[in-house]
């Protein structure tokens, strides 16, 4: 069991960006407004996600900690039908058994309660106090699994990595505030009066942004997306939201980059994000626990719907 939930914790969990990552998608999933990242020392040190969601209740905390035990999956079959981000029911039991770990709950009218496990050790429960919602604290990441340690050389380039994914998700999730402090400093703010274009003009540190949206055949599409004043050498500034989730679409970002074909000159890029909501079996988020890539049923209908929305936004816009 212990052996199964460290090499489970392999594949879900291989670096800290990970455990920030599922964290902040339970938070979303437990219908949060407001979720708080902490991290210290490239999350190595600690990573502490607090959200406002709807908790967990006493009873349910334990089995929120074994793997496979997900309350987002009824039977088999619901493993194809994801309404949710996770559906694995193995993140919290992954990063529990390579952590010392904390997860504090509590739902609204019922007690508080928390449980703690030492990297993989006997879980030991603590009473809590009733403030509504979830916090998870992991601390001393992979002290137990030192060949992972080794890894982390650079702390700053973990945090970059977390700061990234937490700005990017932001704008993915305009209706969570969200917060995140690295070291003890205060390193980038969302506020719930914040909207989508609010916070990709934030992130991106570009101005002349403009909103579209579009609805066609049960596929639903917001993009902010770039009069291309700022021109980018990368693709690094094109946020792509599946769902309400972070990420990589290779494809999407060539509906977009093809959307600004003489706009832009070969090899340079917009900025741009997009988010795209699906149904849920339209997408099979089963391809790797710990990867960010998604698989898309219906590929080439969404690249023509992202490319043509945001084409005729441009055009609209007077390009
Ligand atoms: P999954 O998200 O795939 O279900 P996890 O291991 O990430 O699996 O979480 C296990 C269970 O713990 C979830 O199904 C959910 O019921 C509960 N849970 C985890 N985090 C939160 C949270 N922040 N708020 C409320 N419930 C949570
Ligand atoms: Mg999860």
């Amino acid at each position: 069991e212990d052996v199964a939930n460290m090499v489970a914790a392999g594949e879900v969990v291989e670096r800290p960006f990970n455990v920030v990552k599922e964290l902040m998608e339970n938070s979303a999933d437990a219908g949060a407004t407001r979720i708080s990242v902490v991290v210290e020392n490239g999350g190595v040190g600690m990573v502490r996600v607090t959200d406002n969601g709807r908790g967990i209740l006493p009873d349910d905390l334990p089995a929120a900690l074994q793997r496979f035990a997900t309350s987002k999956i009824k039977n088999a079959d619901d493993v194809y039908n994801v309404k949710t981000f996770g559906f694995r029911g193995e993140a919290l039991a992954a990063i529990s058994s390579v952590s010392d770990f904390s997860i504090r709950s509590c739902r609204k009218d019922y007690d508080g309660a928390e449980i703690r496990i030492k990297h993989g050790g006997t879980p030991s429960g603590v009473p809590a106090p009733a403030i509504e919602g979830t916090t998870v604290e992991v601390r001393s990441l992979f002290a137990n699994v030192p060949a992972r340690l080794k890894f982390f050389k650079s702390f700053s380039a973990e945090e970059r990595e977390i700061a990234k994914f937490v700005r990017f998700f932001s704008v993915i999730n305009p209706n969570i505030a969200i917060e995140l402090s690295i070291n003890g400093k205060n390193t980038y703010t969302a506020t719930a009066g914040m909207d989508m274009t609010a916070r990709a003009v934030q992130v991106t540190r570009e101005k002349d942004l403009v909103y579209g949206e579009s609805e066609y055949e049960g596929m639903k599409l917001s993009f902010v997306t770039s009069l291309a004043t700022v021109q980018r050498y990368r693709k690094d500034m094109i946020i792509v939201g599946v769902n309400g989730r972070v990420v990589k679409d290779p494809s999407i970002v060539q509906a977009v980059v093809t959307a600004y074909h003489r706009m832009i000159p070969d090899g340079k890029f917009p900025a741009c994000a997009v988010s795209l909501h699906v149904d849920p079996d339209k997408v099979d988020v089963n391809v790797h626990p710990a990867k960010t890539t998604v698989k898309l049923l219906d590929a080439r209908d969404i690249f023509s719907f992202v490319h043509h929305n945001i084409k005729n936004r441009l055009d609209d816009a007077g390009h």
